[in-house]
């Protein structure tokens, strides 16, 4: 082999907070803190605080591969355990605090952590599961000495003490770039969640691959605020592009509501952001009460459920922020494809586009997709043709913790998403279903998803979700299950009529229930096994 002549090194996230610090040294963190003030400071303060605690978990005995938990919302201490954890080579498994408490007992359990270090609001809950937690021999409160909480717990430290004890001058380690850096486990919707182990070179990988102007498009001159939470899936690996690009970071802490997302928006002067759709909903929400708007933001990425066309409209109508498409998974380090216009679709008129930006977009370098049948054939890219959507790539699972579920890749390395999507000839993606939401009538295939952006479509629903119930002569039919606006006179035949515009006879729904709320999952998903439990088994009009 006539070998290249560069150099190789190892790809470390230590690297990443160490650029920032060199080169982006002044450029602000800035922090809603559990403790309640506003906290602000430079990534030259962060990368020196990180030394200190990748040093002060060396004192408490913390070995290479050893797990690190996190209960934390997203804050400037946890940007600090990220690369603390990692760059000395543990393993930071970050925990859903939104778990039930006993899902949450088995996934810390399971990712078998020795040490928890917890934000002030989960001290409670770790009390109540404190006989649960098999192996947990410390756990560190992330506030301040004066702050520090009267607990039962044991074995309990402070935070700062553990900084004030580290070393600054520690030295990041340099060690093989496929070592593991950090974990997080599945929702789990259908029995136990699964442990997914990311890897330096994943990390690094997805966090160059997703900066590009075809992925999340970051620069130095973005302000971002990131409300996906450091909790799931790396908040969708900007806690690692933001500052590898020097770009200043806004953390919410515990506050997502409308107002308090709007105050960071406002103030910090933030250039985009990064949510769920329910997230963007209290934010569109609260900005039109009042009356406020967004002149600082260009761009919301919105992922993790599909965007409502009325959001989208809202968005770029009202506000003048565009929306970027996204879709992404826990296995897949989540970015997967990205939606932005080609230049022929450009001149398009709105109206016309507007189908195109309701797919979840074009797969970005580094991350390979396609659509197979049951037999597991390649389906064609002509927009309607749907199939079981698979994924691989660098930044996309090998296997599970544990080896548990691997039969969801394939000998190739294509890794079974569960999700049901087309690709249309320009490669745009859309999921219409997940495999195990689709309503199966008389043959034909009614994808969920369409019929609840439908719904929303409404001016007077607030949320709608879709659901299978058997049917005797066409096995399944849809059923739609809304929330509306308070003293809104929409019923049944008004839905049903204006879902008509736009549907088939045969994917019509059968019938509404409307509903206070709609229950969601940990990461703010639909709860359709909920909803199943219990409407299940409604009794249809006419079967
Ligand atoms: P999680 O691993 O919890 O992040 O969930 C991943 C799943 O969320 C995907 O497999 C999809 O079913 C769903 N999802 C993520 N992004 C989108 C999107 N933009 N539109 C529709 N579903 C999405």
């Amino acid at each position: 082999m006539f070998q290249g002549l560069m150099q190789q090194h190892s790809l470390m996230i230590s690297s990443i907070i160490e650029f920032a610090e060199r080169w982006y040294p002044n450029v602000e963190v800035v922090s809603r803190t559990t403790e309640g003030p506003i906290h602000r400071y430079t990534y030259k303060e962060m990368g020196v605080r990180a030394r200190s605690i990748a040093d002060a978990l060396q004192g408490l005995g913390v070995k290479p591969g050893d797990r690190v938990g996190t209960l934390a919302w997203n804050g400037y201490r946890h940007m600090e355990l990220y690369f603390g954890v990692s760059g000395s080579q543990a393993v930071l498994h970050t925990i859903n605090p939104r778990l039930f408490a006993e899902q949450m007992a088995y996934v810390i359990n399971h990712g078998g952590a020795n040490i928890l270090f917890t934000d002030l609001t989960f001290v409670p809950l770790l009390e109540s599961l404190a006989d649960q937690l098999e192996q947990i021999e410390h756990i560190v409160v992330m506030t301040d000495r004066e702050h520090m909480p009267a607990t039962s717990l044991s074995n309990v430290q402070c935070y700062e003490d553990l900084i004030d004890k580290g070393d600054s001058s520690y030295q990041w380690p340099e060690f093989d770039e496929n070592s593991a850096s950090s974990m997080c486990y599945t929702s789990g919707t259908t029995g136990n969640p699964k442990g997914v182990v990311y890897s330096h070179r994943s990390t690094l990988i997805h966090a160059m691959g997703s900066s590009i102007p075809n992925g999340l498009g970051l620069s130095a001159t973005d302000t971002v605020l990131l409300v996906v939470p450091q909790f799931h899936v790396n908040s969708w690996g900007v806690s690692y592009a933001a500052p590898m690009n020097g770009c200043k970071l806004v953390l919410p802490g515990p506050a997502m509501d409308g107002a308090s997302i709007y105050e960071l928006l406002d103030q910090e002067k933030c250039t985009l952001s990064l949510a769920v759709p329910t997230v963007w909903m209290m934010l569109t929400g609260y900005l039109r009460e009042s009356k406020a708007f967004l002149p600082h933001m260009k761009r919301v990425v919105i992922g993790g459920s599909a965007v409502p066309e009325a959001m989208i409209r809202s968005f770029e109508a009202d506000y003048d922020v565009q929306v970027v498409h996204a879709w992404g998974m826990t296995e897949t380090s989540p970015l997967g494809t990205l939606n932005f216009l080609m230049p022929h679709l450009q001149n398009l008129s709105y109206d016309e586009q507007m189908p195109i930006k309701l797919k979840q977009g074009k797969s970005i370098f580094g991350i390979d997709i396609r659509i197979v049948d049951d037999e597991g054939r390649s389906l064609p890219h002509d927009g309607s043709a749907f199939g079981r959507l698979q994924a691989r790539g660098h930044w996309v699972t090998s296997g599970y913790y544990k080896a548990e579920g691997d039969d969801s890749i394939d000998a190739d390395g294509w890794f079974e998403t569960g999700d049901v999507a087309t690709i249309d000839k320009d490669g745009y993606m859309m999921i219409t279903d997940r495999t195990k939401d689709v309503i199966k009538s008389g043959g034909e295939w009614i994808s969920s998803i369409e019929i609840e952006n439908l719904a929303v479509g409404h001016p007077d629903i607030i949320e709608a979700a879709v659901i299978a119930v058997p049917h005797p002569k066409w096995d399944e039919r849809p059923l739609v299950i809304a929330v509306k606006e308070p003293h809104s006179a929409v019923d049944k035949a008004t839905l049903l009529e204006f879902l008509a515009t736009n549907l088939a006879r045969w994917q019509l729904p059968d019938d509404v229930i409307f509903v206070d709320e709609l229950p969601h999952g940990a990461t703010g998903k639909l709860n359709k096994l909920k909803l199943r439990e219990r409407y299940g088994n409604h009794q249809l009009p006419g079967a």
